[in-house]
């Protein structure tokens, strides 16, 4: 069943049509591969789903309800996250504070109005959650680090802990492996297959597509905000209009899972 499905989403910068009627759909435990040329509207996309940017048209829906008009603190407590393309962390704190600062926002938005003023978290409350995120995600000896310190690639999975501590039902996950290592790549499709074993929806939007073919059994195609195929990686491969749309770029789609 879908857990997410957006029906002619359409989104305008000025005179740029960044979406255009695109539809897709993400069920519980799925994998979805977005996949697209630079410039496509991915990032975009995502954004639309949590709200940071508004819809001109078309319908979200999550669940069992409407979220187009939903402000993102509120799709948020739904149940929907992501992580950035280039990443965004607090650069002063520690490893364990920035993954307590997904949770506590994640609360605080929870709780309305008064409610949190007089219902402040424990700090009990949060570590639990947290070190317990902190040590799925492979962070746990680093947890007091401060986070300008840390290489990379291991700021991505500082980012991916925030996304999850708070147990949501979609993970949005804009370019994750960008600059990772072999083995961190590794570590990354380890965690996602992990995290939708759980039944968490995943849009990944990834360049790699070598990574897209091994942990997405659909992937949605996109050019220039235009929707323009969704099934398997082979079949993207075999797909003339996929094809061109790659054409010029250095990648094409390689692997393939069915
Ligand atoms: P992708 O993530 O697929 O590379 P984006 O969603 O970032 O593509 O961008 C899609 C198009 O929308 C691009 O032409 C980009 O320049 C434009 N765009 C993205 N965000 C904005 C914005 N906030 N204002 C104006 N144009 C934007
Ligand atoms: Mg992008």
């Amino acid at each position: 069943m879908s857990v997410l499905e957006l029906s002619r989403v359409s989104k305008r910068f000025g005179g740029l049509q960044a979406l255009s009627e695109l539809s897709l759909s993400v069920s519980s435990g799925e994998v979805l591969g977005l996949i697209g040329p630079n410039g496509a509207g991915k990032s975009t996309l995502v954004s639309c789903i949590t709200g940071v940017l508004r819809i001109d048209g078309g319908t979200i829906r999550f669940q069992d309800g409407e979220l187009q008009r939903l402000p993102p603190h509120r799709r948020a407590r739904r149940g929907i996250a992501r992580t950035f393309q280039k990443v965004r962390l607090a650069d002063q704190l520690t490893v364990y504070e920035n993954v307590a600062a997904g949770l506590a926002s994640h609360w605080f938005a929870r709780a309305s109005g008064w409610s949190s003023v007089f219902q402040p978290l424990s700090a009990t409350s949060v570590a639990e959650p947290v070190n317990r995120t902190l040590e799925r995600v492979g962070l746990g000896d680093i947890s007091g680090v401060v986070v300008k310190s840390l290489p990379f690639g291991q700021r991505h999975f500082v980012e991916l802990a925030r996304a999850i501590v708070s147990e949501p039902k979609l993970l949005l996950l804009d370019e994750p492996a960008t600059g990772l290592t072999e083995h961190e790549r590794e570590r990354l499709a380890a965690l996602v297959k992990d995290i939708a074993a759980q039944g968490c929806a995943q849009i990944l939007v990834e360049h790699d597509l070598e990574l897209v073919g091994r942990l997405c059994n659909r992937v949605t195609v996109i050019n220039q905000g235009h929707h323009i195929f969704t099934g398997s990686p082979a079949a993207a491969q075999r797909e003339p209009e996929v094809v061109r749309a790659y054409l010029g770029m250095n990648q094409l789609i390689s692997g393939g899972s069915g």
